[in-house]
């Protein structure tokens, strides 16, 4: 990417460009900020999305108690740039990796990660104990089918044997259903968390009946935070998505049956020029799958009424255009289908304010 200075108007900017808008950012940031404060909840923001630590320093300044991570890469980006609470909300297994978390936290990081199997309890103590640390241990609780233990009640022993562990601090229940975040209809969405709740209440049954204090139950997403929230079993919110929202969850239905991009402001566009316009009707622009992901739907064209995505392909986006609005040389911002995989594609955020760069 050429070098863009600070001051260089959005419309000179080369494209395909991902584009950050700070205003609809800080709004964003300030909302979930604002709402998890209300509800009484920790917020950990999920940095999957976003992978910066200058955004992750921006949540932190908004009361965010630590960041979640994916990744022990992540994990190791956030605490270099100085943000001293890292869960990496993944069974990580591979002793080159866990060694690599003890010495995050042995370096002064409260530093985290999911455990949903009793044989990793020594391996995992044993590497904090070897970097001279204590590793924060989540129980990862499965709920809709991906990591975790099945079991609800299997929580209380692996508890009791990370609590035996020197090397582990019991940190608490790790809690994601993931696969409800994107459904369409509130409701639905609220009832797999009450599905998840009643697993979340077992496992707490179950740690009570064994003596053992649960010090948080995490999770939640940008689709169905209100529920966890609601339900009082919960205690700390991951949300990620909603700092920049995308096209996917931009149609889904918040609980007062309102668009969630009604609510929250899209924040992540992709510069896109139009190079084309070949037929009547349709118009081609400069920007595909090697700088937004696809997986998640196409892209929807930002303030033009009318406009289509109809196909993506490597670096193209076809639009239908029936009233023949765009030009070559015309300026897109496409709102991406799905915002964390779009951002993994690009090495830096180009942070626009009212059409002004103001920082890469
Ligand atoms: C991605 C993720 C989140 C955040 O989800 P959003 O939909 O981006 O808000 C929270 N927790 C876990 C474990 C995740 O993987």
């Amino acid at each position: 990417m050429p070098r863009i200075a600070p001051g260089t108007p959005e419309a000179e900017l080369p494209t395909p460009c991902l584009i950050l808008d700070l205003d609809a950012l800080e709004a964003n940031l300030d909302r979930m900020a604002d709402a998890a404060r209300a509800a009484g909840m920790r917020l950990r923001p999920h940095g999957k999305m976003h992978r910066s630590v200058d955004l992750g320093r921006a949540q932190m300044a908004r009361g965010a108690v630590g960041l979640c991570a994916q990744t022990v890469g992540e994990a190791e980006v956030f605490v270099a740039g100085g943000i001293g609470d890292v869960l990496v909300t993944n069974e990580v297994r591979d002793p080159a990796k866990l060694a690599r978390l003890a010495t995050l936290a042995a370096g002064g990081a409260r530093v985290g990660l999911c455990l949903d199997d009793p044989a990793a309890v020594a391996p995992t103590g044993a590497a904090a104990r070897e970097a001279g640390a204590t590793l924060d241990a989540w129980i990862e609780l499965m709920c809709g089918g991906r990591c975790g233990v099945a079991d609800p009640a299997a929580v209380a022993p692996l508890a009791a044997a990370i609590a035996a562990e020197p090397g582990l601090r019991f940190a608490g229940i790790h809690a994601y259903e993931g696969s409800a975040q994107h459904l369409t209809g509130d409701a639905e969405r609220g009832a797999r968390i009450a599905t998840a709740g009643e697993r979340v209440r077992a496992a707490l049954d179950a740690l009570r009946a064994a003596g053992i204090d649960c010090p948080q139950v995490t999770g939640a997403g940008t689709g169905t935070w209100q529920h966890e929230a609601a339900s009082g079993l919960w205690t700390e919110l991951q949300c990620g998505s909603y700092a920049v929202m995308d096209a996917d969850y931009g149609r889904i239905e918040d609980p007062q049956g309102q668009r969630l991009d009604q609510g929250w402001r899209n924040a992540l566009f992709v510069l896109a020029q139009v190079i084309s316009t070949p037929v009547p009707g349709r118009a081609v622009c400069d920007a595909g799958l090697k700088s937004m992901s696809g997986e998640s739907g196409l892209p929807l064209v930002w303030g033009q009424e009318g406009v289509t995505a109809t196909g993506l392909s490597d670096e193209h986006t076809v639009l239908d255009d029936p009233a023949g609005a765009l030009a070559p040389g015309d300026r897109l911002r496409l709102i991406p289908g799905h915002c964390d995989p779009t951002v993994n594609l690009h090495d830096a955020f180009v942070c626009v304010r009212n059409g002004v760069v103001e920082a890469v």
